[in-house]
């Protein structure tokens, strides 16, 4: 099987969240489509590591917040590669809350969803959603997975759907720079050596995270 096929696909990068007592949770996803418009249903795979997952099926509700692609790419770096079981993801990231649910300000819009029915996959829950309201829509490019991994040069979290083990790193060699990469995000650094003041723009990681890349 080509594997590759599956990359044609579209994606795009958002944050599903939602909330338990007074604990904020969320994630990033890349798999979400619309699946009817009347009532407007959603579907969103996340993954069964992901503490959101079990946050949803408890509450049976979430939000879904549509990144753009001028969004800070510190989003995905607190929701797509930490876990909310022990971090605030919120505390960094603008955020407000629609019917009790916290979504992400510096977004293209909001939606916030209940949940109807689910189905198990052997990695992920796929959330089938009613959209119960949703606000916040801005005409901005919204991010798609394509932009993040060649625009950003961002990689996917390892609960994506999309992820693959990266067990070789073969970068396009165009330029005699050496090249760093975060070893959290993926994301590389061109150049001699990485500025010991350099925090990386997907995840935050300090210098200290980045390997040199072999050619
Ligand atoms: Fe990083």
């Amino acid at each position: 099987m080509d594997k590759k096929v599956l990359r044609n696909l579209s994606y795009g990068v958002y944050v599903v969240t939602s909330i338990i007592g007074d604990k904020k949770v969320g994630c990033i996803a890349n798999s979400a489509m619309q699946v009817t418009s009347n009532n407007p249903t959603i579907a969103v795979s996340i993954n069964h590591d992901n503490y959101t997952n079990k946050v949803i099926k408890e509450t049976k509700k979430f939000g879904l917040s549509i990144l753009k692609e001028d969004s800070d790419s510190k989003i995905i770096g607190e929701f797509g590669f930490k876990s909310s079981k022990d971090t605030d993801k919120f505390e960094n990231v603008g955020y407000e809350e629609i019917d009790g649910i916290p979504v992400i300000s510096d977004s293209c819009g909001k939606m916030i969803c209940k949940v109807i029915d689910m189905m198990e996959t052997e990695t992920h829950t796929v959330f089938l959603g009613e959209v119960i309201e949703a606000d916040g829509y801005t005409n901005d490019n919204p991010m798609t997975y394509k932009y993040y991994h060649e625009k950003l040069k961002g990689t996917s979290p390892k609960n994506a759907p999309t992820y693959e083990e990266e067990k070789e790193v073969k970068l396009e060699n165009n330029t005699n720079k050496k090249k760093w990469k975060c070893r959290i995000c993926g994301y590389v650094y061109e150049g001699e050596s990485v500025p010991e003041d350099f925090i990386c723009p997907i995840c935050g990681q300090p210098h200290t995270e980045f390997y040199l890349v072999e050619d």
